[in-house]
Order: structure tokens, then C-alpha cells, then sequence
């Protein structure tokens, strides 16, 4: 029998309730993007996150004033075992690592993090295991939303548009680097931007999950294995894409992964939209008052 709490969504719930779906980042998109996944009835969660959450983390994100210092992995189960007790998390306080899902291959992985080398990484995982992942980011104080899907022999691979999406952000020189063996010279400064821009993009994302997930789905029509770049316009009204609505994009085949012999990179258009949406970084303590970048 069905439990109440999804008397709601019985359809999704049912279809959802075999899948396994790996979230790598628990911040404000993934956290999101969790809750959306427990509340639609998924029957399994993978939650990964090396970091504790803090303050200046709450303003957008699922778990409260109470979790402060907690995990936010397993703090996160504890919020989504209250909607759904029948849901299998588990939560890993790490960084991503193949060794994860040495039990069970996840059905569909979700990268919300905020490094290039982890997108590498659960890239060249995902291509060698055969697991469909969707990217998941956002940019100019969350006014646009980028999510790019990869299926593992369909579509061009995340390498394939990582250099459009890494070509938008200046990463600041810290000298962590030299003195710290894990410091990530790759993870991107928190940004600016409101929970709410956030939870559009984050929904959008979800709608891309159930369609990955559930490939005889009635989501289908969204995984043409051609437009695999997703942009959400939330409120960059200056953009050539429309406001309020999704434009889909492709990326060609042009990594050393996928074809070295064809040299092929996001079209002009695209970089000319992408030229047009600036990161707004924020220092390690999230206050607002730090210049953009140029
Ligand atoms: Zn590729």
C-alpha cells in the first residue's frame, strides 16, 4: 500500500519507489533537489557532502538553525527520513570518490557541487559506470540557471561543455594550495543570489531527474539526447533569453573523451549568452559587499 504522505503524487511515487538517485553536493540545490526527490517518493537517496553546515548557509537551504555544525549529508537524511522513514539514505560525509556506490550503482547521479575537479570526476565515473547524471549550476546571483544532462553513449559528456562553463568564472588564487594537500583550487566562491532564483532552477532540475530516472515516463519528451544544455532564465531581464522560461541548448561532441578528432565547442550564440551572465562571488564568509570579479 501506498503511504499517505503520497496521496498526492501516487503516480510518481510508484514509479519512483525501485530508483536510486545519488545527490554529490548538499548545498542549496541539492538540499533542494533531495527534498524534491524524498517528497515525490524516490526509494533510494545517496546524499554526499564533505562539509558542516553554517550560518550563512541557512538563508537558502533546507536544513535550519538547528543543524548548524551538523553534517549536512546526514543532517539532510534526518529531514528527509521525517517525510518518508521508508526512504534508504544514506549519507556520506566525504568528498565524491568511486569507492561510493561500490554496493549498488546509483540509477541517476545529480551533481550539485561547486568544483570543476568534482564535476571531472563524477564525469569520468559516470561515463565508465554507465550512469546518466545531470549538472546542475547557476550563475549571475542565481539569475540563470545552467543543467546539462549526459547519458553515457547518446550525448556529449560533461568535458565536452566544461570549458564554456569554467571560461565564465575567475577563480581566486589561494595560497591554501601550497600548504593544504586537500584544498580544492577548483571549487568556485559561494555566489550571491536568492533562495527563491534557486528553488526555480532547482525545480527545473527535478523535472529533468524524473525524466532521467523513469525513462518510459511521461517526461520523456525532455531527453531528446540533442538539446542536453538546459538554461533557465529566473531574472536576467537584459539576457537574449527569454525571462521566466528555459531555452535548450546543445554542446557538440569535443572532448578528448567522447572524439578527439573532432574539434567542435559551444556555438557562438551561446558564448555571447554566456558572456552575458556574470558570476557575483562572494568571500568565504558569504557577506555581499564583495565586488564581482571582472
Ligand atoms: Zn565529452
Amino acid at each position: 500500500m501506498i503511504d499517505p504522505v503520497f496521496a498526492r503524487n501516487p503516480k510518481e511515487a510508484e514509479r519512483l519507489k525501485e530508483k536510486h538517485l545519488a545527490i554529490i553536493g548538499c548545498g542549496s540545490g541539492g538540499s533542494a533537489l533531495a527534498l524534491m526527490a524524498a517528497r515525490s517518493g524516490i526509494g533510494k537517496l545517496t546524499l554526499v557532502d564533505p562539509e558542516t553546515l553554517a550560518l550563512e548557509n541557512i538563508g537558502r537551504h533546507m536544513l535550519s538553525r538547528a543543524d548548524v555544525d551538523k553534517s549536512k549529508a546526514r543532517a539532510l537524511r534526518d529531514a528527509i527520513l521525517d517525510v518518508n522513514p521508508r526512504c534508504e539514505v544514506e549519507a556520506r560525509q566525504q568528498r565524491f570518490s568511486d569507492d561510493l556506490f561500490r554496493d549498488r550503482t546509483p540509477d541517476l547521479i545529480a551533481s550539485c557541487v561547486d568544483s570543476f575537479a568534482c564535476e571531472s570526476a563524477i564525469n569520468d565515473y559516470a561515463l565508465r559506470h554507465d550512469v546518466p547524471t545531470i549538472y546542475g549550476g547557476c550563475w549571475g546571483e542565481a539569475s540563470v540557471g545552467e543543467l546539462l544532462y549526459v547519458v553515457p553513449g547518446r550525448t556529449p559528456c560533461y568535458e565536452c561543455f566544461a570549458s564554456f562553463r569554467r571560461d565564465r568564472v575567475e577563480i581566486p588564487d589561494d595560497p591554501r594550495k601550497y600548504t593544504d594537500t586537500e584544498f580544492d583550487a577548483t571549487k568556485v566562491p559561494g555566489q550571491a543570489g536568492l533562495w527563491a532564483n534557486i528553488l526555480i532552477i532547482t525545480g527545473v532540475m527535478f523535472q529533468l531527474v524524473l525524466a532521467l530516472v523513469d525513462p518510459e515516463g511521461d517526461r520523456q519528451p525532455l531527453i531528446d539526447h540533442e538539446h542536453t544544455l538546459f538554461l533557465v532564465n529566473v531574472s536576467k531581464y537584459d539576457s537574449v533569453l527569454q525571462p521566466l522560461a528555459n531555452t535548450f541548448a546543445k554542446v557538440k561532441k569535443g572532448c578528448n573523451i567522447c572524439n578527439p578528432t573532432v574539434d567542435l565547442r559551444p556555438s557562438t550564440e551561446l558564448l555571447e549568452v554566456a558572456k552575458s551572465i556574470e558570476p557575483v562571488l562572494l568571500d568565504d564568509h558569504g557577506t555581499t559587499d564583495v565586488p564581482a570579479l571582472e
